[in-house]
């Protein structure tokens, strides 16, 4: 939608194709009895000003801001994310601060020599103790593989610039020294969350020109001689239609990509990319009937004793999120594989499931469970495993051959980009078309903007 925005921006007639009925991607919106919920809630922050311009022209007066508050539910206690000292201290008691401090104290005098994967990497900046508290359950919740198949990478992007020093140091002087990164107090956020932004990007690019085609899957890239001619897509009357084009983006997830591709490229990179790991989510969203069951935006949920990973409260988002303020409308989130028992069970079974784990850590206070319904997300979040490298590697270069094809957006370039990243991908891409030569498989993300440790997304 981003590159559809820009190719209309420079007067370039854009078709986009979009397999659901609905815009958005994963960051759209789902609507159930007038809630409307998001598939895990989405903040917009940005350190672009491109991005963030956009973002504004879109929706003026209806781009809230809003006041984060995320907590860690652990052993029947909630923490302040980011760490609190006293509140720490507090819940787990003196004995166990005592304990995390000493074993903080020991990593600083044999750290691991290398960091080759996030129990190394979270260990060393934040002590043994640490880690298997704050850390280890959740992220083995979020990504179903202990913390050591999962890369160091990962980490380094997504909990850079924080340790145990910089937390405490945070909690006994504030956020005034300098140089010390500071976490995200407030964010932005569409008044009926994430689906409207992009709603309203599909008006504009229909405005001006653009053709915004929904449930209409490409199921076929058709390529000659080094360059793409054609795209097959199948339309809502089941028939495929070959549709030329003279340059082509695709954010459509990459291993999807290259087993579309007609004629196929060679087997090792069709290899490559079967072989791409993907981690599944989805949330079980229950309307309850109480008004202000809990003040967060959103609950880290660490506790071993049950299966979600995530609680959202959507009012705490936006008032304009539910019909009815006398009600509380939540999100239960489960990090799962579309082989696992969990996505594969019926949706009134999992209503069921989840609204019985809400009780057993006492979350609804006792309220009635009026409704609920359930949206699954398949490859939510691409894996940094140990090979994803390689394979990625060997697609890149065989996808480098087509001149007149870039892959953007999250999935398409499998990296871990929050919207705004996934957007500047497409601008450059557009930019590129005009003449610009940005390499986008080397886009980096990182260094543009900081994320809070812990946060998933
Ligand atoms: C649980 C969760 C929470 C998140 N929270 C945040 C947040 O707080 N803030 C934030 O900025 N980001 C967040 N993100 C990341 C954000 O969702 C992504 O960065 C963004 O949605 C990626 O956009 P995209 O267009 O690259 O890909 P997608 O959103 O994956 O869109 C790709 C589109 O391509 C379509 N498609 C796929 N195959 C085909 C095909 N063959 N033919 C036609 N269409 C096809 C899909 O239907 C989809 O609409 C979160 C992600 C998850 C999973």
């Amino acid at each position: 939608m981003t590159a559809a925005f820009e190719c209309c921006r420079r007067s370039a007639v854009p078709v986009v194709f979009e397999r659901e009925g609905i815009v958005g991607g994963i960051a759209r919106t789902e609507e159930f009895r007038n809630y409307r919920f998001d598939i895990g809630g989405h903040r917009f922050f940005t350190k672009s000003a491109e991005v963030s311009r956009i973002w504004e022209e879109m929706l003026l007066e209806r781009f809230l801001r809003v006041r984060r508050l995320s907590r860690i539910y652990y052993n029947g206690r909630f923490f302040h994310y980011p760490l609190k000292l006293g509140n720490v201290v507090r819940g787990l008691g003196l004995w166990n601060s005592f304990l995390i401090v000493l074993s903080f104290l020991r990593t600083l005098v044999s750290p691991y020599r290398e960091e080759n994967n996030l129990e190394e990497w979270v260990s060393n900046r934040f002590g043994r103790r640490l880690y298997e508290t704050f850390f280890k359950t959740y992220t083995e919740k979020v990504w179903g593989m202990p913390c050591t198949s999962i890369r160091a990478e990962w980490a380094a992007q997504r909990i850079q610039g924080l340790s145990l020093r910089t937390a405490v140091l945070g909690a006994v002087l504030g956020d005034r020294r300098k140089g010390i990164k500071t976490l995200i107090g407030e964010f932005r956020y569409p008044e009926q969350g994430p689906g409207m932004m992009w709603e309203r990007f599909r008006d504009h690019i229909e405005r001006n020109g653009g053709l915004v085609r929904l449930n209409h899957d490409v199921v076929g890239v058709r390529h000659d001689a080094g360059r793409v001619h054609s795209f097959v897509v199948r339309g809502p009357d089941g028939a495929c239609r070959e549709i030329e084009g003279d340059c082509f983006l695709a954010s459509m997830p990459v291993s999807e990509m290259i087993a579309r591709i007609e004629p196929p490229p060679p087997p090792e990179v069709l290899s490559a990319a079967a072989g791409l790991r993907y981690r599944d989510f989805l949330t079980v969203c229950l309307i309850v009937d109480h008004p202000d069951l809990f003040p967060d935006n959103w609950i880290y949920i660490h506790s071993p004793e049950v299966r979600m990973g995530r609680l959202q409260n959507f009012k705490n988002w936006s008032p304009h999120m539910l019909p009815d303020s006398a009600k509380t409308s939540l999100g239960v989130e489960y990090f799962v594989n579309e082989s696992d028992e969990l996505w594969n069970a019926p949706d009134e079974q999992l209503i069921r499931f989840a609204s019985g784990e809400l009780e057993r850590i006492g979350l609804t206070r006792g309220a009635r469970i009026e409704a609920g319904v359930v949206y699954r997300q398949r490859k939510a979040y691409p894996v940094y495993d140990e090979t994803y490298r390689v394979r990625l590697a060997v697609i890149e270069r065989f996808l480098r051959e087509m001149g007149n094809l870039q892959m953007i957006g999250r999935n398409g370039l499998h990296k871990y980009n929050n919207q705004d990243h996934s957007m500047l991908t497409a601008i450059l891409a557009v930019e590129n078309i005009h003449g610009a030569s940005h390499d986008i498989w080397r886009f980096n993300s990182d260094d543009s903007y900081q994320e809070e440790a812990q946060e998933i997304k």
